[in-house]
C-alpha cells in the first residue's frame, strides 16, 4: 500500500459492539442522503472527479470504487459485516460459496502444492479440489474428519493448507478446530474452516485459530433461500495480497444485488440461528424416540459421538441440520421406505438446499451424493435410509405432525 492512501471511511461503533449489533450496522457509512437501510448500488463502473484521480485509484494510491468486478460499496459493506461477525480483519465476497473455495486455492497455493483435506467436506469441495484442481497440479490428502492423528501423518514438507468443515453434511461430524489449527500451524500451513453449518452466530473459528472462513452465504447467512452468494474471511493483509490479484483477473465476483440480499439477510442471522437451532434439538429429540427410526445424528444429542466438542465449538448449540435413519433391511427397502416418509411429508419442502426459514427435507442417497458409487457412498455412512432435515423456523408441533405422517407410512 502507497504512503498517503485514503482509506474508505469507516461506521464509528463502539469497539465493545456485540455480534447482534454489528450484524445490523457494521458496514459504510450511509450516503449523503442519509439512508438508514443500506443502499443497492446496482452499478458496474464508477465515475471520477477528473482523469487525475482516476489514475491515483487505478493505481491504487486512493482508495474508491472503481469498477464492480473488484469494488463496489454494497459488496463492501456485506465484506465488512461478515468479517465483523467471523472477528477477522478481512473478508472477500464471492458468486458462490464454490468460488470462494477456488478464490482461497488460487490465491494461496501453486502447482506441486499439498493440501489436506476431510474426507467428510461437501461434495462439491472434494471435486473441486481433486478433480479440477488436481489437473493444474495440486496435490490433495483426504482424511478421516475425527481422527486427528490421520490429519497429522498426512503432512508432507510441501503441505500449504488443511480444509475442514464442521459440522459436515449429512451426517454432522465434528472436527477439533483448535487441533487442526495447531497441526497446521507447525508445519507452517494455514488451517481453512468452511463455517456454513454454524455460521458466525453460533460459531467462531477464529476463536479456535483458524486462519480463513469460508462461506456460502447462500445457506445462513442469506436464510431465506434466495441467492447464491460466497465469502472467504482472513487477514486483511492475506487477502490483499494474495487473493484480490485473482479476483480481479479472474472474477468470481459476488453481484451486488446478492450482496445486498445477504447483507440484510444477516441482520436477523443470530435470531434466527437459535431459533431453527432450538427447533432443531426439539425435533431430534422427538425423532429419537419414535419407532421406525434407527439412528438420529444431531450434535445436539448427548448421544452424538462429539457432543463435548460440538457443544464447546458451537457455543452450546447443534445447529439446525438433523439426520436420520429409517429402519429397514437392504439398500432397495430402505430406500423406498426413505422415499415413502418423504412424499407423506406437507410441510416440509423437498429440496436439497439448507439454511432456509422453510425447513428442507431431502434424500442424500440420490440427490446430494447420489454421484458417487454405492461403495463410496457406504464409507461415507451415507446409507439408502438416511433423511436429512434442514430445520427452519416452522413451529415445531407442524414439523413433528409432518414427519408423524411420513413416519405412519413406514409403521404399516
Ligand atoms: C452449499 C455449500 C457450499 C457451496 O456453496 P454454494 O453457494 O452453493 O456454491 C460449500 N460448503 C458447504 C458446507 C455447503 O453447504
Amino acid at each position: 500500500m502507497s504512503e498517503g492512501k485514503k482509506r474508505l471511511a469507516r461506521v464509528e461503533l463502539p469497539a465493545d459492539a456485540r455480534l447482534e449489533t454489528l450484524a445490523l450496522r457494521e458496514g459504510l457509512p450511509p450516503s449523503q442522503w442519509g439512508e438508514n437501510a443500506e443502499a443497492l448500488f446496482l452499478t458496474s463502473s464508477f465515475v471520477h472527479p477528473d482523469a487525475a484521480t482516476a489514475a491515483r485509484r487505478f493505481a491504487d494510491e486512493e482508495e474508491s470504487f472503481t469498477y464492480s468486478r473488484f469494488s463496489n460499496p454494497t459488496v463492501t459493506m456485506m465484506e465488512r459485516r461478515l468479517a465483523a461477525l467471523e472477528g477477522t480483519s478481512g473478508c472477500m465476497g464471492t458468486a458462490s460459496g464454490m468460488s470462494a473455495i477456488l478464490l482461497l486455492v488460487m490465491g494461496l497455493l501453486k502447482a506441486g502444492d499439498h493440501v489436506i483435506c476431510s474426507q467428510s467436506v461437501f461434495g462439491s469441495t472434494i471435486k473441486l479440489l481433486q478433480d479440477i484442481m488436481g489437473r493444474f497440479g495440486l496435490e490433495v490428502s483426504f482424511v478421516s474428519q475425527t481422527d486427528v492423528d490421520e490429519w497429522r501423518a498426512a503432512l508432507r514438507p510441501h503441505t500449504k493448507l488443511l480444509f475442514a468443515e464442521s459440522p459436515t453434511n449429512p451426517l454432522t461430524e465434528i472436527c477439533d478446530i483448535a487441533a487442526l489449527a495447531d497441526i497446521a500451524h507447525r508445519a507452517g500451513a494455514w488451517l481453512a474452516v468452511d463455517n456454513c453449518f454454524c455460521s458466525p452466530a453460533l460459531q467462531q473459528p477464529v476463536k479456535f485459530g483458524a486462519d480463513f472462513i469460508i462461506h456460502s452465504g447462500t445457506k445462513y447467512l442469506d436464510g431465506q433461500g434466495r441467492v447464491i452468494a460466497g465469502a472467504v474471511c482472513g487477514p486483511e493483509d492475506l487477502l490483499q495480497s494474495k487473493l484480490m490479484p485473482v479476483l480481479r483477473s479472474a472474477g468470481m465476483t459476488l453481484s451486488p444485488f446478492n450482496a445486498w440480499v445477504v447483507l440484510k439477510g444477516m441482520e436477523t442471522l443470530a435470531i434466527r440461528m437459535k431459533a431453527q437451532s432450538d427447533n432443531a434439538l426439539a425435533l431430534a429429540q422427538w425423532l429419537a424416540e419414535q419407532p421406525g427410526i434407527h439412528r438420529v445424528y444431531y450434535p445436539g444429542l448427548a448421544s452424538h459421538p462429539q457432543h463435548a466438542l460440538a457443544m464447546a465449538q458451537q457455543s452450546g448449540r447443534g445447529a439446525a441440520v438433523v439426520s436420520f435413519d429409517v429402519t429397514g433391511e437392504g439398500p432397495q427397502a430402505l430406500r423406498e421406505r426413505a422415499f415413502a416418509l418423504m412424499d407423506a411429508t406437507q410441510v416440509c419442502s423437498l429440496t436439497t438446499n439448507l439454511g432456509d426459514t422453510k425447513t428442507t427435507i431431502s434424500h442424500p442417497g440420490t440427490t446430494s451424493h447420489g454421484r458417487l458409487t454405492e461403495a463410496q457412498r457406504q464409507a461415507a455412512g451415507i446409507g439408502q435410509g438416511l433423511i436429512r432435515i434442514a430445520v427452519g423456523l416452522d413451529h415445531i408441533d407442524d414439523l413433528k405432525a409432518d414427519l408423524q405422517r411420513g413416519l405412519s407410512t413406514i409403521a404399516k
